[in-house]
């Protein structure tokens, strides 16, 4: 996917997704007014039968509230209206003399100030009163009640949630579309770096057979024997490297089985070792073996192990920039066979230990150390591992070097 074509698609999902945002919250601002005046309409409704009946039935021969009310019974009448009206809630009930400034009664004392500036104050002058003076009924609510009432939660829930999922929706495809790229680019430099490993050994394969069927050279049998060294040692690189490749794709398969036998650890080490002694001459370094394990024997799958010891050797040499010093031993620690394999090389930083063993990561600085590869060793090597129901660590210092821990069930 095009760069252009990747912002373009992000910013349309993003003004998308904030205009979706945005109509919920103002649905749900909206719905919350539309219920806010429902609510005062129907005490509004309440209130008007109450004081209708107060009027008409009750009071009519008083001659002033104060010494005519039974405010029980306001209080019971105003309950009962408003759960008429669908409101089913006691609010304080107050019953102030505007003139006077004071109340003749409230149903909750201590909260008279909250009465005073409560908006449901609704005008009233029983009939037959003799007094000037104006009187109201004040209704408060308690703010709790108030907002479960106006509120009807499952608005509210289900924006929240409807946000959430939106929110959540918006992540995952901006994370999907950063993989893909991510996908892509690996895609790309593995056929890179792929086609360069490969052609790398066909010409040197190639060099060193024009130079055997050169006379003067293959009669000499020190140079005979160095470029016959060199043709196995690139064709063994590029047996492994193909069979890492294939092998890894394999395991990813659901139906990979290894192919257990009783093996001998040791004899597997010796022969790779074997193989990279002319390249680590050749660069004026050394491998040494420290094979102390006893029993040496486990259950495993041959090649794969092979492969496993090949990755980790060939890494180490690869890894070193001068001359290549790899210390390769085995011991045997609580009943596992444990290998160990330690360089000298140019070492992993702390963030890159995290990620070394993921499928095709390489450290960024990879191309600057020269060193080609795919980012698949390691991870195959991770995968040989956790089928053995074996462990891997890696303990490495910038500029120091690295070792490699592999540890194995031995039953
Ligand atoms: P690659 O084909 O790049 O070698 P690997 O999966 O074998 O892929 O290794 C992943 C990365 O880990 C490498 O790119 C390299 O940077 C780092 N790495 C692996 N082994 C070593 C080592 N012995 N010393 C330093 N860095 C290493």
């Amino acid at each position: 996917m095009k760069r252009w074509f990747r912002v373009f698609i992000i910013s349309i999902f993003a003004l998308a997704a904030v205009s979706l945002i945005l109509i919920q919250l103002t649905q749900t601002r909206r719905t919350f007014s539309i219920s806010d005046n429902m609510f005062n309409v129907s005490v509004s409704n309440a209130m008007d039968e109450v004081i209708s009946q107060l009027n008409s039935e009750v009071f009519q021969t008083a001659t002033h509230p104060a010494t005519s009310f039974n405010y029980q019974e306001l209080d019971s009448l105003i309950v009962e209206e408003l759960l008429i009206n669908g409101i089913d809630m006691h609010p304080i009930v107050g019953l102030y003399d505007g003139s006077q400034g004071s109340f003749l009664y409230s149903s909750d004392p201590s909260h008279e100030k909250k009465l005073e500036v409560s908006p449901y104050r609704y005008s009233f002058q029983p009939i037959g009163v003799v007094s000037s003076n104006q009187f109201y009924i004040i209704l408060a609510f308690r703010a709790a009640d108030l907002f479960l009432m106006r509120h009807p939660n499952i608005y509210l829930y289900m924006s929240i949630f409807l946000i959430f999922i939106i929110a959540i929706m918006f992540l995952i495809s901006i994370r999907t579309l950063a993989n893909q790229r991510k996908l892509d680019q690996m895609k790309t430099e593995f056929i890179n770096n792929m086609t360069h490993e490969i052609k790398t050994p066909i010409a040197t394969i190639s060099l060193a057979s024009e130079m055997l069927q050169d006379e003067t050279i293959s009669q000499d049998s020190a140079s005979r024997n160095n470029f016959v060294g060199i043709i196995a040692d690139e064709n063994q690189r590029m047996r492994v490297l193909v069979e890492t490749i294939l092998q890894s794709a394999k395991m990813a398969g659901k139906n990979f089985s290894l192919n257990l036998r009783t093996v001998d650890i040791h004899p597997l080490i010796e022969h790779v070792a074997q193989s990279f002694k002319l390249t680590i001459a050749n660069r004026g370094g050394s491998i040494n073996l420290h094979l102390d394990a006893d029993p040496s024997m486990l259950e495993a799958d041959e090649l794969h192990i092979s492969n496993l010891i090949y990755n980790l050797v060939d890494n180490g040499i690869k890894y070193s920039s001068g001359a290549p010093q790899i210390d390769i031993s085995t011991t045997v620690e609580d009943n596992r066979f444990v290998m160990r394999f330690q360089d000298h090389g140019i070492g992993i930083s702390k963030a890159d230990q995290k990620h070394i063993f993921e499928k095709f990561y390489r450290v960024s600085t990879g191309d600057v150390h020269t060193v080609k590869g795919f980012g698949i060793g390691l991870s195959y090597v991770a995968q040989v591992v956790k089928l053995h129901h074996g462990t891997i660590a890696v303990d490495s210092t910038e500029g120091i070097g690295s070792t490699f821990t592999v540890s194995l069930p031995i039953a």
